[in-house]
């Protein structure tokens, strides 16, 4: 990398574009409102900067482009499938490998065969669809991060590692027979993108191995987590951010991919295992329900495009500029006095909204008046991690609030330029000069599960 890589700037230029509509305030407004001011059911054509989600939002190579030309779609044994075949193999140094549609197919194969009645898996912090598919087998799911982890102030390297000690007393307690799996899920997703240690893995590893307990890796984001262990964890800067996911991955029994992240697709997802038992059973669900074990839930293209995806992500160029293009956005922020996160994880940036707008009660839902205003002042559409997408009710139909109010700012991969960035830091200004005077929401209607998707909601 020359030094030059080192001041930010993207490093590929532009073959193809996609226009983008450019709105009034006004047209946002109808738009907002038509849409129950949830973000979730607004148009994408109607959004300027899509902060949405990081997951199959990337821009494809030209390389990848090409490849899906060149996409085997044999039934069986196809070149394509060799292809993925081989660069996951080499990747996770495991010999069975499952290709699935997308990262929850491989959870429900894996965690339908380990989990069960009374079961328990315990991880840094389960994905919503981890924990969906563990429950929906009747086992139950344990979050285990360390407790300074959980203050959004503290600045610390490896704020997603697991609870090691906690750990070795969940498992004393609940029996080691009852343990059906330890998952480290790297960068951990649902506390902010935090990386996860070498050395908190290996450690895990040899607790595993204490009481014989299957480690699986939902490493949908080990290449970005890599990039933190290079540059945080000392004995790792002269390693390749690829040579330090292969280390890490060989650490697993099994791998979970969602491929829409670091696979750098649209669409797709792994799962790899050690064991040869345990793939014969994971190929057998892996066939009634998502494909043939050569190309599971995907077309030969698709697998084309996800090998070569996963070469293209280790580009020491690339991670150096995705990382820091968060971080950028982030630190920026933080520099003007928006409350966020800290330190900035690797796919987002997340923004404590009860901070941020202190005039509004909890059960008036500050961050989801947060992102209602980021839309109507730039089209920028974000996501509320509080009280609209966790709260509950009690006995008298009173909010019990979430843990935190957050407003998730997810970048996509290869997507936006340093002058959208800076295009959003800008609309902060507006909401920075809006902040005492912006208003609450109230919900107008909401199913019984998983609310945030589809509620409703109106201006107080
Ligand atoms: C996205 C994600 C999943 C689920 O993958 P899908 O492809 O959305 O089904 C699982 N675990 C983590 C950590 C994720 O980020």
């Amino acid at each position: 990398m020359s030094e030059k890589m080192r001041t930010l700037t993207e490093p590929f230029k532009i073959k193809m574009v996609e226009p983008l509509k450019v709105t009034t305030e006004d047209f946002r407004k109808e738009a907002l409102k038509a849409a129950g001011y949830n973000t979730f059911l607004l148009r994408s054509s109607d959004v300027f900067i899509d902060f949405l989600t990081d997951s199959g939002t990337g821009a494809m190579s030209d390389k990848q482009w090409a490849g899906m030309m060149m996409g085997d779609e044999s039934y069986a044994g196809a070149k394509s499938w060799e292809h993925l075949e081989r660069v996951v193999k080499e990747l996770t140094g495991m010999p069975y490998i499952l290709p699935t549609h997308q990262g929850r197919a491989a959870e429900r194969i894996l965690y339908g065969i380990l989990g069960g009645k009374n079961k328990v898996f315990i991880s840094n912090t389960h994905f919503d669809t981890t924990r969906a598919n563990i429950e929906f087998t009747g086992a139950s799911a344990i979050d285990i991060i360390y407790d300074e982890a959980k203050d959004p102030e503290i600045d610390l390297p490896f704020k997603g590692n697991i609870n090691l000690e906690k750990l070795n007393e969940l498992i004393i307690h609940h029996g080691k027979e009852n343990v059906a799996a330890v998952i480290i899920t790297v960068t951990n997703n649902s506390s902010g993108g935090q990386p996860v240690s070498m050395a908190n893995v290996k450690e895990l590893r040899k607790i595993c191995n204490t009481y014989n307990i299957p480690l699986v890796i939902d490493g949908c984001r080990v290449a970005e987590n890599a990039y933190f262990i290079k540059h945080r964890e000392e004995g790792y800067i002269n390693k390749s951010c690829e040579e330090i996911a292969k280390e890490m991955l060989r650490l697993g029994d099994a791998f979970i991919m969602s491929a829409k992240k670091d696979g750098m697709v649209n669409m797709g997802g792994l799962l790899t295992v050690k064991d040869e038992a345990l793939s014969v059973k994971c190929k057998n669900l892996l066939i009634i329900s998502e494909g043939f074990t050569t190309y599971g839930g995907l077309s030969g293209r698709d697998m084309e495009a996800l090998a070569i995806g996963l070469t293209e992500v280790f580009d020491e160029d690339y991670l150096h500029y995705r990382i820091r293009s968060t971080a950028y956005l982030g630190e920026k922020l933080r520099n003007k006095g928006i409350p966020v996160v800290w330190p900035i994880g690797g796919h987002a940036v997340y923004i404590d909204a009860k901070q941020l707008y202190k005039n509004i009660p909890i059960n008036q839902y500050p961050g989801q008046a947060l992102v209602c205003d980021l839309y109507i002042k730039g089209g920028i559409r974000a996501v509320e991690v509080g009280s609209l997408m966790f709260g509950k009710y009690d006995d008298k139909g009173e909010l019990i609030p979430a843990t935190n109010e957050l407003v998730r700012l997810a970048i996509p991969r290869r997507v936006y330029t340093q002058s959208h960035i800076d295009y959003v830091l800008d609309i902060f200004d507006d909401i920075l000069k809006l902040k005492n005077q912006t208003q609450g929401y109230k919900i107008t209607y909401e199913p019984p599960f998983l609310r945030h998707f589809t509620a409703r909601l109106d201006k107080l």
